[in-house]
């Protein structure tokens, strides 16, 4: 069952409420009886993007510091000859 997020557009109350498809949309608020604004799981996308990027920039930093093969990427000029010159 989706989330959806409403905000009151005369007092600014905002909450979430599971609602199917075929249950109508509130139109009304429930602190004040002001008109609501549906709001499309924003919320959700926001999550799903954030945390994309936060596990890769970590699993980056961290493979860095352990893996020396991350370092030659980062140098402009780096010739292939140094990883087999040991
Ligand atoms: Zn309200």
């Amino acid at each position: 069952m989706p989330t959806y997020a409403y905000t009151c557009t005369a007092c600014g109350h905002s909450f979430d409420i599971h609602q199917s498809f075929a249950d109508d949309a509130l139109t009304v608020c429930p602190e004040c009886s002001g008109r609501l604004r549906k709001i499309f799981s924003t919320v959700g996308v926001t999550f799903k993007g954030s945390g994309f990027y936060r596990t890769d920039s970590r699993s980056g930093s961290s493979s860095s510091v352990s893996t020396p093969a991350a370092k030659p990427a980062a140098k402009p000029a780096s010739t292939s000859t140094s990883t087999g010159a040991a």
